[in-house]
Order: structure tokens, then sequence, then C-alpha cells
């Protein structure tokens, strides 16, 4: 698409979202046999897979970590996932995204319950439409729920931008690529914020108002993702103690 004249109309934006507003989600959990978790997600026009294995042994040995159990995390963009075919393999970007990602969530895994053991996430994109770091963080942490790795939470996330100088949620690829600003955040179930990324000028006004956008489009993801794990298991049966 060529550069839109204007990104919001009447305060509607060209996909007739208002500003606060997700695009379409759906989660399903446990959809892949060899993996012991896995979860597929269509975050608007994102289509993406995680699969988890572990804990398990860690190769190469000397990786190990005899107190702690380590989590590693590959991000992987489908040569076919982009209008013009993406070359295969890892590039700078692939490399930041699967560093951010990890540690967006190796903070809810409990690693000291398997020492010298690895948990590896993989997430594959399918089909990208701007997003896609927080559509790949919010699959794997249903993906890591579902292989049954202990966890302190769940961890969500989205991103919020700025366009036509207006904060607004979840940007799709026009607003990405025209946009003044876009945000991916995370957060998990106790508030804390584990990913952070900023592209593009926020005021510290508008910064402020952005995160707390972003957090209420976190929450809503959080229901989501309980509800995709609650169709797979039934009912869940305990929620996080609070932190003292
Ligand atoms: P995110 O997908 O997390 O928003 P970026 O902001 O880096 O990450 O990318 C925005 C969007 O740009 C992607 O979702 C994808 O649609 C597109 N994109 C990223 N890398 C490529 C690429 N190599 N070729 C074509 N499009 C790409």
């Amino acid at each position: 698409m060529t550069k839109p004249e204007k990104l919001m109309i009447d305060g509607k934006r060209l996909d007739g979202r208002g500003p606060n507003e997700l695009r379409p989600i759906k989660f399903k959990a446990g959809v892949l046999k060899r993996a012991d978790g896995s979860c597929y997600l269509e975050f608007g026009g994102n289509k993406v897979m995680a699969a988890v294995y572990g804990p398990r042994e860690v190769h190469p040995r000397h990786l190990q970590n005899a107190s702690r159990a380590i989590v590693r995390y590959r991000y992987n963009m489908a040569a076919f996932s982009v209008e013009e075919r993406k070359r295969p393999g890892p590039d700078r970007r692939s490399i930041e995204i699967s560093k951010v990602s990890r540690e967006a969530l190796e903070s809810v895994v409990l690693e000291e319950l398997y020492p010298r053991s690895a948990v590896d996430i993989f997430v594959e994109i399918l089909q990208a439409d701007a997003g896609t770091r927080v559509a790949g963080i919010n699959a794997a942490s249903v993906a890591l729920a579902d292989a049954g790795i202990p966890m302190r939470c769940l961890v969500s996330a989205c991103s919020v931008g700025k366009i036509d100088g207006e904060v607004v949620l979840d940007l799709n690829k026009d607003e990405d690529n025209y946009g003044q600003a876009d945000l991916p955040v995370a957060v998990n179930q106790f508030g804390e914020v584990t990913l952070c990324q900023m592209d593009g000028h926020l005021t510290e006004e508008e910064f402020g108002k952005a995160l707390d956008m972003a957090v209420d489009g976190c929450k809503k993801l959080h229901e989501m993702q309980k509800q995709a794990l609650v169709e797979k298991y039934g009912t869940m049966v305990a929620q996080p103690a609070e932190e003292e």
C-alpha cells in the first residue's frame, strides 16, 4: 500500500478500529504432537506457531548451568511470511528478537527447579503483519504452560504506537510503516514489564499513556491465553498467589 494521506479518520483507524482496540486474536493450545507444548496464534494478520521442548538435557554440555535450567528462544520468519521472499536463516533482527523475547519469558520460568537442563522455545512466523515479536511471546507463553514448565505466571505482550499524532494500541502493518512510533511491551501477571522497546519518538506524556494502554492490552491478552489453556485442560484451579 502506498502511504495513505491519513491513518485516522474521525477517531477511527483505516481498519475500522478505535485507538484502544486490539486486532482479532485467536489462540489454540497444544496443536503439535511431537512438541512438549505448543500454541498456534492468529493475531490480526500474523500467524504464529510456538513449540516448546524440555526441560531436557543441554547440548552442547558446556552450556549447562549447574544451578538452574537455561531458556533458549529461537524466533524465525518463514521465507513466505512476508510479501517479498525473506532470505531464510537468522539475521540481525531475528537474533535481537530472540534475545529480547527470551528475556521477556525467562523471568517467569522457575529455572532453579531444573539444574543442568534446557527449555527450548521455537517461534515460527508463518505470516507477518507487524507485531510479530509480541505475537511470538504470547504464543510462547501459552506453549510453555502447555508443556507443563513451572512458571510464576503467564507473560502477555502487545504493541502500542503513534499514528497521526495519536497514541493507539496494536499497530497493523500500514500503521507500523507510516506511523511515528512503535513500542512493543510485555507484562507478566504481577504487572512487571519484561519487554519494552521503542522505534520512533514519543513525548514523556505520550510514553506514559502508551505504557498504560499497552498494560491494558496485555490484560486482555492474558484472559485470552488463560481461555486457550482452559479450553484444552478444563477449569483452572490455582491462581498465582500475590507476591509478599
Ligand atoms: P515486529 O514484527 O515485532 O513488529 P518489526 O517492527 O521489525 O518487528 O517489523 C515490522 C513488520 O515488518 C513485520 O511484522 C513484518 O510484517 C515486516 N518485516 C520485518 N522483516 C521483514 C523482512 N525481512 N521482509 C519483509 N517484511 C519484513
